[in-house]
């Protein structure tokens, strides 16, 4: 597995798991990313890329 499908792969059980905290996509939801991933919005990013280009 690439280390980019790693970093796809944990930035969405980062999401999964933040889910359970919070369940919209609220400010409170992106304060706990922040604390558990504070990358998350880089690799967000390269996730989007990635479903654009399927
Ligand atoms: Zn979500």
């Amino acid at each position: 597995m690439s280390d980019l499908k790693v970093r796809m792969r944990d930035f969405i059980i980062a999401h999964e798991m933040t889910h359970l905290l919070e369940s919209k996509h609220n400010e409170k939801f992106k304060g706990y990313m922040d604390q558990f991933m504070p990358d998350w919005k880089q690799r967000k990013g390269g996730l989007d890329r990635a479903a654009a280009a399927i």
